[in-house]
């Protein structure tokens, strides 16, 4: 089959020579001499191809011209992924193809971030668009020839994927100012699989004193790469989309003691476990049925010896949620049920339950009317066949930071990045191989129509 990148990048290389003022000239060079007829149907000829050069043209999709540097992108992050708030490499050469395209770019923003600024020199609205850049601690199972090679780390939540369709994106918008109106403040985001880029970007100072300079946006936009949704296929879910996220430790303290003993001590074990069973009843029994929420324990630690009895246990919780009186009402039931299960054994003393405040990611919710203008967008450019409607995820992802701290609309859609037959491998494992080019094609394509469409007057 036909690389149709390569068919391109070919009708590229026309095109480039055509706008680079090599039209052929008519001037007939003087004085005329017997090779002038030759040069003429030289000449001739030049013209005639540039001719059909520029009606190919205007048949190829614009998002073919910066696919292949979009591809060449990708391939340079995927093999050379870097951990959150390590992302030092990552953000040179983002930043230095963001000045390549013709953005202002300002480095070293909350970390390693990376803001990039787009005018178009018209007085117009301001829209954010941010791209995350981390990767995992996963050592790298794929086999592509381009994999990491940063032993132990791995691109393998998409981020790769993300920078690099904001490239091509950006590059197309710089390319044709003429299209829009405004600005588009461009952030590439350090630390999202940690949960705390987003904030560092909104706390930083320059950051703030850009937002001052060019108003404060009037949407933010993100996607996000799906493994299980084939390329080609996008899903963008109106109202919430991604969970609240809340980290809750709880310390048993019981009396510790000889394991052939156990009437001499409170065994933290025993009241630890009861309260792992309790905690699976909280969205079964306390919550109206129906309600989204998740209570995970994925710590329960205890003990050094099989024949002692610990003086204490811990227990770390994920939690997740939408709704914030939800939330809420999950956590209190979680400080009383530790408290009761703990005093009906006679604890000593109560749990010390810790709510992690410093490492919340609050749910992100798509504005139901940017959602449903996106969703008419995507399907009159990709077929209604190819926009699904995903229900909501439990996942965090703190792009909803944005909206929260600069109290705008937001909204983040998934990109299909999966194999037709559904075999691509999961987010955040070793194997995941995404189809990068046909999913780098529609993320240019959808971003771009939905920047444009953000920037209407
Ligand atoms: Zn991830
Ligand atoms: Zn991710």
């Amino acid at each position: 089959m036909t690389d149709p990148i390569k068919t391109y990048a070919f009708v590229h290389h026309h095109i480039t020579v055509v706008r680079a003022g090599a039209t052929p000239s008519l001037q007939v060079p003087e004085p005329l001499s017997r090779k002038t007829p030759v040069m003429i149907l030289l000449l001739v000829f030049m013209l005639l191809f540039s001719v059909v050069s520029a009606q190919q043209m205007e048949t190829v999709p614009e998002v073919e011209r910066v696919l292949p540097k979009a591809l060449e992108s990708y391939r340079w992050f995927h093999s050379h992924p870097e951990l959150s708030k390590q992302e030092e490499k990552t953000s040179k050469r983002l930043a230095q193809e963001l000045r390549a395209a013709g953005l202002e770019v300002i480095e070293n923003v909350g970390g390693y971030g990376v803001i990039g600024l787009l005018k178009s020199g018209k007085r117009g609205p301001v829209v954010l668009y941010r791209a995350d850049m981390d990767a995992l601690p996963v050592t790298e199972a794929t086999g592509l020839p381009f994999a990491s090679l940063n032993k132990g780390v791995m691109h393998a939540c998409g981020h790769d994927l993300h920078m690099s369709c904001a490239i091509g994106v950006l590059t197309l918008l710089a390319q044709n100012r003429d299209d829009w109106e405004g600005t588009i403040l461009f952030v590439g985001q350090p630390a999202e699989e940690v949960g705390s880029g987003a904030e560092a970007i909104l706390a930083d100072p320059r950051f703030q004193e850009l937002l001052a300079e060019v108003g404060n946006p009037r949407l933010a936009l993100a996607l996000h790469d799906d493994a299980g949704l084939p390329a080609g296929q996008v899903a963008v879910t109106p109202g919430y989309v991604t969970a609240n996220v809340d980290s809750v430790d709880i310390t048993i303290h019981g009396k510790g003691g000889h394991g052939a003993a156990p009437d001499l001590t409170v065994d933290p074990v025993v009241i630890g476990s009861e309260l792992v069973q309790s905690l699976q009843t909280i969205v079964s029994r306390k919550l109206p049925p129906g309600t989204r929420a998740v209570v995970t324990v994925g710590v329960f630690q205890a003990g050094t010896k099989r024949n002692i009895i610990s003086s204490k246990a811990e227990l770390k919780l994920t939690i997740r949620s939408y709704e914030p009186e939800i939330r809420e009402r999950i956590v209190e039931e979680i400080e009383r049920m530790s408290a009761q299960i703990a005093a009906a054994h006679g604890a000593p003393k109560p749990p010390t339950v810790y709510h992690h405040a410093e490492s919340y990611t609050p749910a992100g919710f798509n504005d139901i009317t940017w959602a449903g203008k996106l969703r008419k967008l995507f399907q009159d450019e990709l077929g209604v066949e190819n926009v699904k409607d995903l229900p909501p995820s439990m996942v965090g992802e703190d792009f909803s930071e944005y909206s929260k701290g600069l109290k705008i609309p937001s909204v983040i859609f998934l990109l299909g990045a999966g194999a037709q037959d559904g075999s691509t491998a999961g987010l955040h494992s070793n194997k995941f191989a995404p189809q990068a080019e046909e999913a780098l094609r529609t993320g240019i394509q959808l971003m771009r129509l939905s920047l444009l469409e953000a920037l209407r007057p």
